[in-house]
């Protein structure tokens, strides 16, 4: 790329961070990063009633935590109020828009009636015919209007750098309305106008966003500015094929973090929600996907949103994370299910998440599957009981108890070779002393090796569960 491109991310601050739109985030950074450019973020605030305090810090919450961290402050749509009404006036003044004074009652029966005989609910052109002199004498008797932009003949093409050559008849635009009756901008003056200020090479949107281009377009060409090149972006499916929404679960970034799943994970599977490096990986951290991120790369389909890939992602992603971070994540959790005053020391902790996390979901499971590495109570699994506590089991048990206790160094190497020894010496295979340890030590049938699960459990929470489970299995 010669110039170094500047793209914006610039949500409507109406409701919390959802998935799309965190994406859409994603994208534009990925690709600023990627090529040495900036990536702005601009709040769409205009609607003062739909717009709330909360839903911005929402949103500017969501992407730091994502770690998608803008350039420069953050620019807020009501400031350029100023901006955008000498836009609209550059326009009249060109006589690229004109006051229309139409009532909004007689616009909504003209409406209503294109509408009934299915007809385009398009402006009839009453006010454009105006002259000069009748619409500024109408003006300043203190009549209301609205700006409308002239679209004019002709038809408005542009090349998506997502799905190639895209046009609208200008017939179908619409004299559409830049500046309201009150004064304040639409979107599509506000948008164009910020985006010229701002400097914006390249704009990555969502799809819905398709039919608005085009009228984009003629307002950079009529107010005499480069046109950038635009992006659609496909939307995110539920798994159903429908829309994605609340219906399928989660959709805010926050419910997200609430849920126990990792930023880096959710960072590393929204990049690859409808975008792909043209290989197989799939495990990409934030410097590879920055590498490899190219808008060619977005599919022109629309992306399904799998929650399970996510969970396995994220199950990838906890096991790679170091056992001090994932402490701090679920330290409150520890704390409030005991196990931070049941641990030995910082070590014990440790120790126990290294094990726990081979295999979790989301970190609440760091919890559940610590548990056992902790004098605290446990259950036993009643499934697993039928399953292993059966036959021999108990005096096979009773066996490795006395064997365990001579153990004086208690290491995984040591206890290895003493259960593998004991087996020998019984002339049975090692799984028959083993599952009945794990079920008495855990509660459960599957646990990480069980070697490193009695090292860490320690000698005596290990002995006192083995006793337990001899006293109450029967
Ligand atoms: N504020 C608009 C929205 O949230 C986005 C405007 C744009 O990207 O052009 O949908």
């Amino acid at each position: 790329m010669s110039t170094k491109p500047v793209v914006r991310f610039a949500p409507s601050p109406t409701g919390y961070l959802h998935l799309g739109g965190a994406r859409t985030a994603l994208f534009n950074y990925l690709f600023a990063r990627g090529h040495g450019g900036k990536f702005l973020l601009r709040i769409e605030d205009t609607d003062r009633e739909r717009s709330s305090a909360e839903a911005t810090a929402a949103i500017l919450d969501g992407l730091r935590w994502l770690g998608l961290d803008w350039d420069g402050q953050v620019v807020y749509q009501s400031q350029g109020v100023e901006r955008h009404r000498l836009a609209a006036s550059r326009l009249m003044e060109q006589g690229d828009a004109y006051r229309c004074f139409c009532p909004p009652e007689v616009l909504a029966r003209k409406r209503e009636l294109a509408i009934s005989e299915k007809r385009d609910p398009l402006y009839d052109g009453a006010c454009r015919k105006l002259s000069n002199a009748e619409s500024d004498k109408l003006a300043a008797s203190g009549k209301k209007f609205a700006v409308r932009f002239r679209t004019g003949e002709g038809r408005t093409t542009f090349d998506d750098l997502v799905h190639g050559r895209i046009g609208a008849d200008n017939s179908t635009l619409d004299d559409f309305i830049i500046q309201r009756s009150d004064g304040t901008p639409t979107y599509m003056l506000a948008v164009v106008a910020d985006d010229i200020e701002m400097g914006i090479t390249h704009i990555i949107r969502g799809d819905d966003h398709i039919s608005n281009t085009p009228k984009q377009i003629l307002l950079y060409r009529a107010l005499g500015r480069p046109v950038p090149r635009f992006g659609h972006v496909p939307l995110i499916l539920g798994t159903d094929k429908k829309r994605l929404s609340k219906r399928h679960g989660a959709t805010s970034l926050t419910e997200y973090r609430e849920q126990g799943f990792l930023a880096p994970a959710l960072f590393n599977f929204l990049a690859l929600l409808g975008w792909s490096p043209g290989d197989d990986r799939e495990i990409m951290s934030a410097d590879e996907l920055t590498a490899a991120f190219e808008l060619s790369g977005i599919n022109t389909r629309n992306a399904i949103f799998d929650p399970r890939k996510l969970e396995w992602m994220n199950g990838q992603y906890i096991s790679r994370t170091d056992n001090e971070t994932l402490l701090s994540l679920v330290r409150g959790q520890f704390e409030s299910e005991g196990l931070l005053a049941a641990a030995r020391d910082e070590n014990h902790l440790l120790a126990a998440l290294e094990l726990a996390k081979e295999r979790c979901r989301v970190t609440g499971e760091l919890v559940s599957r610590s548990r056992f590495f902790f004098p605290v109570e446990i259950e036993y699994d009643p499934q697993a009981v039928k399953k292993i506590w059966k036959g021999e089991a108990p005096r096979y048990l009773a066996s490795v108890k006395e064997v365990l206790a001579g153990v004086d160094h208690w290491s995984e190497a040591a206890l290895e070779n003493a259960i593998r020894a004991l087996a020998e010496n019984l002339q049975i295979g090692a799984g028959k002393l083993i599952q009945p340890i794990r079920l008495s030590v855990t509660g459960t049938n599957v646990s990480p090796g069980i070697f490193e699960t009695l090292a860490v459990t320690g000698k005596e929470l290990a002995l006192q569960r083995i006793e337990n489970a001899l006293a109450t299995l029967g």
